[in-house]
């Protein structure tokens, strides 16, 4: 069984954040420690958010805001799946679970080309970040060749519902897209039972 506590306690600490800060570099900050501390410990995720499709990643929707000020996915990776190069348009941070990710950031260049910045390998219990004003744009795939990786993703709207934008890797053309999400339900963050002291 898994214990939800920490996710409910993410959950909170990070609606408090949100009530009282808006500056993107200071949530970014928090955020960063934040899902830290989420992610270094894998025993809270229920296992119908991290079962992998053997289609294509799965981006499950663990919570987000009333009043879509943040959002949590948990993305899963099957062995060979990769996003399309893409942006968010919000603040977001990406925390790896299980197994690893390649993250590989890109740049429009004067002439409206792509240009590949950089690639890093993401292990459990490490955090990058993305966002307009730090760098928005990336291609991210599992790092693991033959197993499940698992990433939490921390966004600062409700992801799922933006307006974002993929780009042809040879032209840099670009094609809109609301990415939604794979789930029905989000997990129940209010039972308690698996709490070590219950009420
Ligand atoms: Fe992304």
């Amino acid at each position: 069984m898994s214990k939800i506590k920490p996710l409910r306690d993410f959950v909170i600490e990070m609606t408090r954040w949100v009530e009282i800060e808006n500056d993107e570099s200071n949530l970014l900050g928090h955020g960063q420690s934040l899902l830290k501390n989420l992610v270094s410990d894998d025993c809270w995720l229920p296992d119908i958010y991290a079962n992998p499709d053997p289609k294509n990643y799965r981006q499950n929707l663990l919570w987000c805001d009333p009043l879509e000020r943040f959002s949590l996915v948990s993305f899963v990776w099957g062995p060979g799946q990769v996003t399309p190069i893409h942006d968010h348009t919000v603040w977001g941070l990406v925390g790896i679970l299980r197994g690893s990710e390649v993250n590989q950031n890109y740049s429009i260049t004067s002439d409206q080309k792509l240009e590949q910045i950089d690639e890093e390998t993401l292990n459990p219990g490490m955090v990058a970040s993305v966002s307009p004003t730090i760098g928005d744009i990336h291609k991210v795939s599992n790092g693991v060749p033959d197993q499940t990786s698992i990433s939490i993703h921390l966004y600062g709207a409700n992801i799922g519902a933006l307006c974002r934008h993929s780009f042809d890797p040879e032209t840099g053309a670009t094609e809109e897209f609301i990415s939604g999400y794979s789930n029905l339900t989000t997990p129940n963050l209010f039972d308690c039972s698996s709490d070590e002291h219950t009420r």
